[in-house]
């Protein structure tokens, strides 16, 4: 399949010119990656089971992994769902349209082919008003996972993009980098309490405002227990992999620098590639090593947005492990470590 790449300008004066073909495409059951506030998502028609499979095929992803629906306006909420719970409401009014994905019982017109064969479907209204008004112009709501290749770090440029997809989806539309960086949080509203699946940039604290206490769900606290079924089956993949062995190193900001000073001269020692990721705070700090900075832990945005551009940074540069400087769980912050931790594979050091 021959991929077109097609600049748009991006957000609000975007025109319905610019979309008419990517939304041709989506109605008649074609791919097409586009951007969102949060990552590049890679759409499909999400009431129509064999596009939704076509996003699979493309990205290597497990059949079991379900995909969120995207929808331009609230009317289109209530076609997916068998109820709207107050709480899921409420949610949706505070944070919609934006970077929450809630989670109810779906009705009978989504496919069990989008869902991964559960009884609950995943819907967001995109902060991005481009994003919309493609979901809008194609008609029908789009399922639209991360444009990466399953386990790979999520694309934040339409480059990104393109590395990963060309030659297996139809059509890229390029809006420039996005503006968040990480995906979206994700609240499983279908249960008695709303329950916190995948942190991203509406923290805890803004959805506690909202809707009271919210639980988090094991899966979040840690490694998978293999005979736990996760509540978001897309918990027990690996995920956000670089293709080197990263290690996070945590502990006080000079014993940080200083463990990773020392890992990094014992692996150039043994002749091998070291990437360090480091921040604006420390970046003069490491003399050796392949250095990227990942943003400003003054301003953690700069964080989140830079993250996985450095990841596959590190691939391309093909080093062979990489050591990086670790952030506090709070705010962003619990939703930059839930992706570093994933990358890292959980392998975690302490400094003293
Ligand atoms: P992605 O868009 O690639 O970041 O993946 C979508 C995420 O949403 C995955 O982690 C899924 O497990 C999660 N998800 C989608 N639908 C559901 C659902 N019905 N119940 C629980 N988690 C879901
Ligand atoms: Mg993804």
């Amino acid at each position: 399949m021959k991929t077109r790449m097609m600049r748009i300008s991006d957000s609000e004066d975007v025109r319905d010119e610019e979309l008419r073909e990517a939304a041709r495409i989506l109605r008649t059951g074609g791919l097409v990656a586009f951007p969102t506030e949060t990552v590049y998502g890679l759409g499909a028609n999400a009431l129509d089971e064999k596009a939704a499979g076509k996003i699979y095929a493309a990205k290597g992803r497990p059949s079991d992994n379900p995909l969120i629906a995207h929808i331009s306006s609230i009317e289109e909420l209530k076609p997916l769902v068998r109820e709207i719970p107050e709480v899921g409401r409420q949610l949706a009014k505070a944070f919609w349209p934006g970077p929450l994905t809630l989670i109810f019982p779906k009705s009978g017109r989504v496919p069990y082919g989008t869902t991964g064969g559960l009884d609950t479907v995943a819907v967001r209204m995109p902060g991005m008003a481009v994003a919309r008004r493609l979901i809008a112009l194609a008609g029908v709501p789009v399922a639209a996972p991360s444009a990466n290749l399953s386990g790979r770090p999520s694309p934040t440029t339409a480059q990104h993009v393109w590395q990963d997809m060309e030659g297996k989806i139809d059509l890229i539309l390029d809006g420039g980098p996005v503006g968040i960086g990480v995906e979206s949080t994700i609240v499983d509203v279908s249960g008695e309490i709303p329950v916190l699946l995948r942190p991203g940039a509406i923290t805890i604290e803004m959805l506690e405002e909202i809707a009271g206490s919210v639980e988090i769900d094991p899966a979040l606290t840690g490694r998978l227990d293999p005979q736990v079924r996760p509540k978001a089956p897309g918990m027990k993949y690996r995920h956000y992999a670089p293709r080197a062995e990263m290690t996070l190193v945590e502990g006080k900001a000079e014993a940080v620098v200083r463990e990773i000073r020392r890992l990094t001269d014992e692996q150039l020692m043994a002749g091998r590639r070291v990437g360090i990721l480091c921040t604006e705070e420390t970046r003069e700090q490491y003399p050796r090593g392949i250095l990227r900075c990942v943003g400003a832990r003054s301003d953690e945005e700069t964080i989140a947005h830079n993250l996985f551009a450095v990841l596959r940074e590190f691939d391309d540069l093909q080093v062979d492990c990489i050591y990086s400087e670790s952030f506090s769980q709070n705010h962003l912050g619990y939703a930059i470590m839930n992706r570093m931790q994933k990358a890292a594979g959980y392998r975690m050091i302490s400094a003293r």
